[in-house]
This record gives C-alpha cells, sequence and structure tokens, in this order.
C-alpha cells in the first residue's frame, strides 16, 4: 500500500512514513494511492465482533507490513484498553430512525482519543524498532492536544509540544493539557486562535532544516493514522445497524474535516451509506461552501463549541483531491488561491461535492436549544459539538437510519451545558481530581523563530 500527496510533488511513502511524517513535504496531505474495498459479505462479518476486531479487519490492508498481525492485535489491545466502556463507541438511540454514537468514553473524554491512543502505541512500536527519537507537535483547539499527551506522555522516544490558542480552550480541555507531569510533554499557550496555531505548525514542517533537525512528526488530523482508526467506528456503528443489509446515514459535528473524511473513507471501502452530513457551528465556511460553491475565510468566530471554530479546514484538501480527479496540480492551484482569501470550486468538483455530502449549521442559540430538547426529551446531555450535529441530523432525518457522531463528553464543556439545562455535568470518577492537580504551562508569541528556538532548546536538555 503506497501513499501519495494531494499536491502530486512530494515522495511516494509506506504506511509507516506517511504515519510518521504528517503533512507531505509539498505542503500537501497524504492519501492511499487505491482504497481498499469490503465485499458485503466481509462487512456482515463484524456484526457482534468486539471493536478491537473489527477495527484490525478494517484496518489491516492499509498497513502493508508495518507490523506483523500478531504485533498490530497486541497494540490495538492496549489502545482501547484504558476506555471507560466495553463496546467503546456505543450507540444510543435518540428517536424513532435517530441514533447517538457516544465517542467519548476514551481517557480524554472526546473522539480523538480513537486515533490517538492507536497512533502513540503504533508510533512507539515503530521507533521502538528503529531506535529513533523524534519531536511531535501539534495545534489544538483543545481536544487534540490533550489526547495527544495523554497518547505520548512519558513515552521514551519521544517528545511532546502542544500549541493551544491562550484563553480559548475549556478549563477541562487546558487542565488535561498542563497537569499532567512527564518531562517529555511541553503544553504550549500561544497568542492567537486556533488557525494561527495551525499555521505555526505548518511552517514548521515547511522549514525543512528545522523539521529534519528536531526529526518532526505530526498527529494533527491531517495524519493519514488518524483519520484510519477513525474509520472504524462508522463500520462498528453502521453493522449494529443492519448495514451493509441496510443503509445508514450520518451526521458529523465538523471542524477540521477529518472526522467527516474517515466517514467518506467507509463509504468508498464499501460500506452503504446513504447520506454523510457536515454539520457546522457559526463557523460555517464548510456549509456556505457547499451552498455556494465559495471557499472564503471570514474569521473566527468564538462559540460554545470550540473544537469547531476553525475556518481552514486542513482535511478539506483530501476531498478536493478527488473532486478534481486527483489532480494534485489543481489542489496545489486551489491552495496557493485560499492563502489570499478563498477560492471558487469548479463546477465538476462542486457538483461531486454535492452528491458525495449534505450539510447545514447551527447558530448559538440552536446549539443551547437542542441541548435543553434532547434532554427533555431523552435524558441524554449532549456537549455542544454533539449538539450541533444533533440539530443538522434532525433536519436530515428520513427513513433511513441516521447516526450522529457524539464528539465529546458533556463535562468537558460543563458551561455550555449548565446554561442549557440548568445542571452541571459530572467528570466521570476516574479524573476527578483533575481541579486539584498542578498546572505547568508556557505562555509563546504567535512567532516562528521563538517557537523553533524554544523547541530546540527543550529538546537538548
Ligand atoms: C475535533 C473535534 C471536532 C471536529 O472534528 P474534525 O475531525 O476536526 O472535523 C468536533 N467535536 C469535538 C468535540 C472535537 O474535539
Amino acid at each position: 500500500m503506497h501513499y501519495i500527496s494531494t499536491r502530486g510533488q512530494a515522495p511516494i511513502l509506506s504506511f509507516s512514513e506517511a504515519m510518521m511524517t504528517g503533512l507531505a513535504r509539498d505542503g500537501g496531505l497524504y492519501v492511499p494511492e487505491t482504497v481498499p474495498q469490503m465485499r458485503p459479505d466481509e462487512i456482515a462479518a463484524l456484526a457482534s465482533l468486539p471493536y478491537e476486531e473489527i477495527a484490525f479487519r478494517v484496518m489491516w490492508p492499509y498497513l502493508g507490513g508495518t507490523f506483523t498481525e500478531a504485533e498490530f492485535r497486541t497494540l490495538l489491545a492496549q489502545a482501547y484498553a484504558g476506555f471507560g466502556h466495553a463496546a467503546r463507541a456505543p450507540l444510543v438511540q435518540l428517536g424513532p430512525n435517530h441514533f447517538l454514537l457516544e465517542l467519548f468514553h476514551g481517557p480524554t473524554l472526546a473522539f480523538k482519543d480513537f486515533a490517538m491512543q492507536l497512533i502513540g502505541q503504533m508510533m512507539q512500536a515503530a521507533l521502538a524498532k528503529s531506535g529513533e527519537r523524534i519531536t511531535i507537535v501539534g495545534a489544538t483547539s483543545g481536544d487534540t492536544g490533550s489526547a495527544a499527551i495523554e497518547a505520548f506522555r512519558g513515552l521514551a522516544n519521544v517528545d511532546v509540544f502542544i500549541l493551544f490558542p491562550h484563553g480559548r480552550v475549556s478549563d477541562v480541555q487546558r487542565r488535561q493539557m498542563t497537569t499532567p507531569s512527564e518531562a517529555n510533554v511541553h503544553a504550549l499557550a500561544m497568542d492567537g486562535d486556533f488557525d494561527d496555531c495551525q499555521a505555526r505548525v505548518k511552517d514548521m514542517f515547511n522549514d525543512f532544516a528545522f523539521r529534519d533537525g528536531v526529526r518532526l512528526a505530526g498527529v494533527n488530523s491531517i495524519n493519514w493514522a488518524r483519520v484510519l482508526a477513525q474509520v472504524v467506528y462508522y463500520f462498528s456503528s453502521a453493522v449494529s445497524l443492519g448495514a451493509p443489509h441496510r443503509e445508514v446515514s450520518f451526521t458529523v459535528p465538523t471542524g477540521n474535516f477529518g472526522d467527516i473524511f474517515a466517514g467518506y473513507i467507509a463509504r468508498q471501502m464499501g460500506l452503504p451509506i446513504a447520506q454523510l452530513v457536515i454539520a457546522t457551528n457559526q463557523n460555517d465556511i464548510l456549509d456556505r461552501a457547499m451552498k455556494s460553491g465559495a471557499y472564503a475565510m471570514d474569521g473566527v468566530k468564538p462559540s460554545i463549541s470550540p473544537s469547531m471554530d476553525i475556518q481552514v479546514s486542513s482535511n478539506f484538501e483530501r476531498v478536493l483531491f478527488d473532486a478534481y480527479g486527483r489532480d494534485g496540480a489543481a489542489v496545489a492551484a486551489l491552495m496557493a488561491e485560499l492563502k489570499a482569501g478563498g477560492f471558487k470550486i469548479s463546477q465538476g468538483a462542486l457538483e461531486m461535492l454535492r452528491a458525495t455530502f449534505a450539510s447545514g449549521r447551527c447558530s448559538e442559540e440552536e446549539t443551547l436549544a437542542t441541548i435543553q430538547a434532547q434532554f427533555a426529551a431523552t435524558g441524554e446531555v449532549l456537549c455542544p459539538h454533539s449538539a450541533v450535529g444533533v440539530k443538522v441530523a434532525e433536519e436530515h432525518l428520513g427513513a433511513v437510519p441516521m447516526i450522529t457522531l457524539a464528539t465529546a463528553h458533556p463535562a468537558k464543556f460543563p458551561d455550555a451545558v449548565e446554561r442549557a439545562v440548568g445542571l452541571r455535568p459530572g467528570l466521570p470518577p476516574r479524573m476527578s481530581d483533575l481541579f486539584d492537580r498542578d498546572e505547568r504551562v508556557t505562555r509563546v508569541p504567535n512567532d516562528l523563530a521563538a517557537l523553533q528556538t524554544l523547541i530546540r532548546e527543550r529538546i537538548a536538555r
């Protein structure tokens, strides 16, 4: 299995190289050269298997000999052992034909744990084989960073630096990043918003001297291994509702387009998905792009669903690559235009996108109203991101069962939940002392050279 860049100018890589690299050297993202197919009987055989076994069968064709079968099974077992629910990704029913996929039972209470716990195990195993040391640098709107730190804390061959926008993550998110005491964990509070953090990380990857000097590795949602790990729960939930004999639809609260892109891959592998619905908050560039054909930036408006406060959805590039007939030069040209503010999607590409995805947006008031209404109707307490999904899903309900992804635990965003329903959701017992632990964080400027100096100094110690 080979991986190629969406901009067509970077070396072709193996799975383990693509995992270690993250961003391609031409600024593009790695995608598989061809998508492995699962036959209907192979999909049907997944029903009733444990989550880890479904993960093995879905992911194995992508790994290209990186691990032996036994090794990969061990890594999967270790990755998901720390989850607080035996099903890993349980489905609960919200209404006659509407289901909620709870992806928040991992160690940091957001769906990011599904990919991050596994990539931590896979990177550690790959580094143990090669004896190398790497530096992980990531940007976060809150949940990726906590999940990455949780996955890499204390690992022998890894330093992990996480940039988060100062003052723009929730207290629980911040504390999950700043309270681990291991020396290889570096939480950096940067002046700016998430897009600034993501831009500085991209700058570091595009500075090849720095990148090679510190052996930079990326674990943001652009990392192909993360997307792949997220494909699994589309299969596990769909087969539990009768796939492949019965179609299902999904609605996905979307920021960087990683989670919904995993759904797109599941469909390409052969999972019969009827609708794949993009749900955005008031930062609705994707919904606007789908409706108008213009992908135009207009500044991030902080919301009560902060993990979706993004306007440059990095993984959207992967679907654009397909929409433009896998023409890397065309994608590179669009991304150059984006630097100047935006681009117009060609008619052909727009038709492909509209045939592939539906979309909707949810305002701040609608988010609160949805949390309130769901609590009254079902007793389910939604986090604000999941509420964005539920609201948009309700506009797309029909004959096919709808699965909405619940991306975080309500206790991660207690202020918004309390505003909506008047009660403060509690943390699960395993992390109830989070607010008693000491914090350790470095405030940093939005300045590439200063960040590079800090990273070089820290890893030299
Ligand atoms: C990361 C995140 C999202 C957005 O996921 P993408 O893959 O970036 O689209 C939504 N909700 C929560 C809680 C998240 O942490």
